[in-house]
């Protein structure tokens, strides 16, 4: 495979932009050489700028449900951008987009929108804090919500990757407002409760963990999340920014039947532009200003073209719910064949091979994974056009573009880069 244009690139993009890259998980720093700079999108397949193309399993980190440039979303995006870019005023699609989020979502009253999942998780806790006039949030070891100062701690994603372990230029009191704790593990969550009783306003978590890999809740685990938070007063906040509209239209507050009190969301809700939003239980989101005393506010919040992208993307879903059951065929079949000394983790179109034969549960399982084998892996994946997240620890996505003759190309390219 030549890359020698994406190399020339990522020398100069170095020069000037740390590391090269406008995001941590975007270098190949874990599995070795350089990341490819991309020229366009189609559909499921990416080309970079030396002219080869891949099969996409990235989706702009899960954005990109339809695949790249979906007609309606393409179209959507032409007629707003006639309109005017931005206008820091309201506009009627912002009502609208709203109303698509709270017909998904009914745990959501009222939504505000954002810019990022980053802004949206940064609120949502600082309106749990307001709300309950408590400080202390559990988080959980391996989940990442977005890197809010609070939150990186033992935060998975690009921290878990590159293994940055601590927090440098967090504050300690700021660190010191988090409790982390084991995934999975509900006991550990009932012990903070009883060790810090009426000072932890929130619990923050990835219904569906993506950020250490691909890890399911047990079952049991979000109805005791659920139970444990409304005995002690504290708010269970789901950071659906991966698994909104990915998991279910209704995301995996949707598939496992929980309903939290608020909820974060980005990625798919944007179509492809930077939207965020959080929203949940009326009583709480009206303390927001300028309905309530708790600020929060942007001067590209609601921005028409990305609300358009992200109605364009809602309505294409809501009008096309056989797309769920298309993109759970469609990920089945890729984790169906399961090589020898590989787990394979899976919830609707998200899923990850670990390198591992234990059950991978949680962080501290998450890391036996061989990482080495992962890059030899990726590399080789990646000679045969398969694109997929340069980490172990990510989850990877399929789109309703990926079509069956993409899938087999992939078990194919897989079954190869096993063997080698
Ligand atoms: C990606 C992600 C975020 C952060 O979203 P950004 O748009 O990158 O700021 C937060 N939480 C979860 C679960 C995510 O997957």
């Amino acid at each position: 495979m030549n890359s020698s244009r994406s190399e020339e690139l990522f020398r100069e993009a170095r020069k000037i932009i740390p590391g090269g890259v406008n995001s941590p998980v975007r270098a190949f720093r874990s599995v070795g050489g350089t990341p490819l700079f991309i020229a366009q999108g189609a559909g499921s397949r990416i080309f970079d700028v030396d002219g080869n193309e891949f099969i996409d399993y990235v989706c702009s980190w899960g954005p990109l449900l339809l695949g790249h440039r979906h007609p309606d979303i393409v179209a959507a995006l032409e007629n707003a951008i006639d309109m005017g870019t931005s206008f820091g005023a309201p506009t009627e699609q912002e009502t609208e987009l709203a109303e698509a989020i709270r017909r998904a979502v009914p745990s959501v009253e009222m939504v505000r929108l954002v810019n990022s999942g980053t802004e949206a998780t940064m609120s949502a806790i600082r309106l749990a804090r307001g709300y309950t006039g408590r400080d202390l949030t559990i988080k959980f070891e391996g989940c990442y919500h977005g890197h809010v100062d609070s939150l990186l701690v033992k935060a998975g994603s690009g921290m878990a990757t590159l293994g940055i372990a601590d927090t440098r230029g967090v504050p300690a009191a700021f660190c010191n407002t988090t409790i982390a704790l084991p995934y999975n593990d509900a006991q550990a969550v009932e012990d903070a409760f009883r060790a810090y009783p009426d000072k932890i306003a929130a619990v923050i978590v990835e219904p569906v963990a993506g950020n250490m890999g691909c890890v399911p809740p047990l079952p049991g685990y979000l109805e005791a999340l659920r139970d444990l938070t409304e005995k002690n007063g504290a708010l269970l906040i789901f950071d659906e920014v991966m698994t909104g509209f990915r998991v279910a239209f209704g995301g995996a507050q949707e598939r496992f039947g929980i309903r939290p009190d608020l909820t974060t969301m980005g990625k798919v809700i944007g179509g492809g532009l930077p939207v965020g939003a959080y929203g949940g239980r009326e009583d709480i989101m009206s303390l927001i200003a300028p309905a309530g005393p708790i600020y929060q506010a942007g001067t590209l919040s609601g921005n028409p073209l990305a609300v358009a992208a992200g109605l364009a993307m809602l309505r294409h879903l809501e009008a096309h719910p056989e797309v769920y059951d298309q993109l759970e065929a469609s990920a089945a079949k890729l984790c169906a064949w399961v090589p020898p000394g590989v787990t394979v983790n899976r919830v609707g179109s998200m899923f990850t091979f670990f390198f591992t034969e234990v059950p991978v549960t949680d962080w501290e399982s998450a890391k036996r994974a061989d990482t080495e084998r992962f890059g030899r892996f990726f590399r080789a994946m990646l000679e045969q056009g398969i694109y997929i997240a340069p980490s172990q620890f990510e989850a990877a996505f399929v789109s309703a573009a990926h079509t069956e003759e993409d899938i087999e190309k992939t078990i194919a390219a897989a079954r190869e880069a096993f063997t080698a």
